[in-house]
């Protein structure tokens, strides 16, 4: 069973966030997608893959204390690289923001509504 980064006790691989000390353990609420944290005083980026190949583009890299695309560099050339695919991290974001994306749809069929009639 994985251990929390923060307080190190057991976590169910799925837990969301740490039932101890509340920790996040997954991006955007949904169990499918990991979040990786950094352990100590150095940024994930200065381990990060993507950091040495220099093709990520996210705002908090190089200093970046947790990230969802994480990939260690001294990972095994043959192993295969993890990265969510968009349309899993759209889910993902879907699923956080579903309430306000169906106001949002029912505030345009108003909208839509009211200038037709
Ligand atoms: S993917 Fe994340 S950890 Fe890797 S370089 Fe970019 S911001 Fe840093
Ligand atoms: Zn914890």
């Amino acid at each position: 069973m994985p251990e929390c980064p923060q307080c190190r006790q057991s976590v169910d691989a799925r837990a969301i966030a740490c039932p101890h000390c509340r920790t996040p353990l997954k991006a955007f609420g949904h169990p499918g997608v990991p979040l990786y944290r950094a352990e100590g005083e150095a940024a994930l980026c200065e381990t990060c893959l993507y950091h040495h190949d220099d093709s990520c583009n996210y705002p908090q890299r190089p200093h970046a204390r947790d990230c969802t695309l994480y990939t260690n560099q001294a990972r095994q050339p043959d192993s295969p690289i993890y990265r969510p695919s968009p349309s899993s991290l759209m889910k993902a974001w879907l699923q956080r923001h579903l309430v306000w994306v169906l106001l949002g749809a029912l505030l345009l069929v108003s909208l839509l509504l009211a200038l037709r009639g």
